[in-house]
């Protein structure tokens, strides 16, 4: 009986992410047949593709003889693929305008102009921006704890948590990095390592969250908070990227992180003296705010502003905000350690 649940609870589960993936835009069957016309035609409307330039068979109408290698065949079948979905997508679109209908997604994705074949112009603009800020906040504390801020007689900083903050920085900078990619150009690849530096971004940060909010000082009691955390998100990405990668149980798990650090900032910023406490209420507001709009995913403006772009660019100041508070955190509590040893 038990067994049997379980098996529901799978098929449900894989049940969403079929939902998720089949969005209403590429179910419409004027789009299919566009596709299907463009595949053999390599047209769409008034324009066509060099990329779909290839008899049936396979093998390529002109062009050299390495252009018939077999790798460099698949690419080109792929690529045709790729630009036939999006100008159908494109086409298509132009004619609900013109009927007065409202956007759909395709392919579980809103429809988007591409610029210089960039998939998503402002995600990958503002990423970039983050991972600029991301650079700018973590080389800040960087200086500050090792050239500005007084050190311990073995070379140490007085700041506990000045590893941790760095290896949280290394893990932001992979991710916003990974994002940038992503937005690039969205292939299985390229999403499978923006999710998995996501999800291990928000992991440690839990980890950081709690070790910092709690005030977790000696080693033992450091691993045994990490330990279960190390290990559900690195169990998480391995069932993502080599069982089945499932949107739905991933943004649970989002969610779910998400959700405990926001409530643990929240409550220990309600209790703390500390005199940079209105910076984190900032960071929590900021992130409250992102989530609720990927949760409420609006349709994009222009072809290009959608909610996603706009959680990105709110990401910006909550950097700032954050590492600023990290720098204020390290001079009070370098500062409360050295009024101790005095
Ligand atoms: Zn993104």
């Amino acid at each position: 009986m038990a067994q049997c649940r379980l098996i529901m609870f799978f098929a449900s589960l894989s049940f969403i992410a079929v939902a998720i993936d089949a969005s209403a835009g590429d179910a419409d069957p004027i789009y299919k047949a566009c596709i299907q016309e463009c595949e053999k035609t390599g047209c769409v409307t008034d324009k066509c593709f060099q990329h779909c330039k290839f008899s049936s068979d396979g093998i390529p109408v002109d062009g050299p003889w390495y252009f018939q290698e077999p790798l460099y065949q698949r690419w080109k079948q792929w690529d045709c693929h790729n630009d036939c979905q999006y100008h159908c997508m494109l086409a298509r679109e132009e004619e609900r305008e013109k009927l007065g209908d409202k956007p759909v997604k395709y392919h579980g994705k809103w429809p988007l102009r591409r610029v210089y074949g960039i998939q998503e112009p402002v995600s990958v603009a503002l990423s970039a921006l983050n991972l600029a800020m991301q650079f700018h906040g973590w080389v800040s504390f960087f200086i500050l704890v090792n050239y500005n801020l007084p050190l311990r007689p073995n070379k140490r900083t007085y700041y506990e948590f000045t590893g941790l903050l760095h290896l949280y920085g290394l893990l932001a900078m992979n991710s916003w990095f990974w994002s940038t990619v992503f937005h690039s150009r969205d292939v299985e690849l390229t999403e499978k390592l923006d999710y998995s530096s996501a999800v291990a971004l928000l992991g440690f940060s839990l980890i950081v969250t709690i070790l910092r909010a709690f005030s977790v000082r000696d080693e033992t009691s450091r691993v045994m908070v990490a330990a279960p955390l190390i290990a559900f998100v690195t169990i998480h990405i391995l069932y993502l990227n080599f069982y089945q990668f499932d949107y739905g149980l991933n943004k649970k798990v989002c969610v779910g992180m998400g959700v405990a650090q926001l409530l643990t900032w929240a409550s220990w910023a309600y209790v703390t003296r500390h005199l940079s406490r209105w910076k984190l209420w900032a960071v929590v507001i900021g992130d409250g705010l992102a989530m609720l709009l990927e949760i409420y995913d609006f349709s994009p403006y222009w072809k290009l502003i959608d909610a996603h772009s706009l959680w990105h660019a709110i990401a910006i100041p909550i950097t700032f905000l954050w590492w600023s508070f990290i720098r204020d955190d390290a001079e009070f509590r370098t500062s409360t350690l050295l009024k101790k040893t005095k």
